[in-house]
């Protein structure tokens, strides 16, 4: 199971929670709104090294090889 970053407007509070992936979002452990909202998180970003956000399979910059 992926874990989920979510914020709440509700009273800013930002948290991490393992969620299942097609699952619905949490109340808010501070508050216990249902306001919160998913942050898009780093999962599934592979790469890091070289600073070259082109391509994970690759690492090249170019996808013309790999897909
Ligand atoms: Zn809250």
């Amino acid at each position: 199971m992926p874990i989920y970053e979510y914020h709440c407007p509700n009273c800013n509070h930002k948290f991490e929670m393992l969620r299942k992936v097609n699952e619905v979002n949490p109340n808010c452990p501070q508050c216990g709104g249902n306001q919160v909202k998913k942050l898009v998180s780093s999962f599934g970003v592979a790469g890091g090294s070289g600073g070259n956000s082109g391509c994970s399979g690759c690492a090249g910059g170019s996808c013309s090889t790999c897909h």
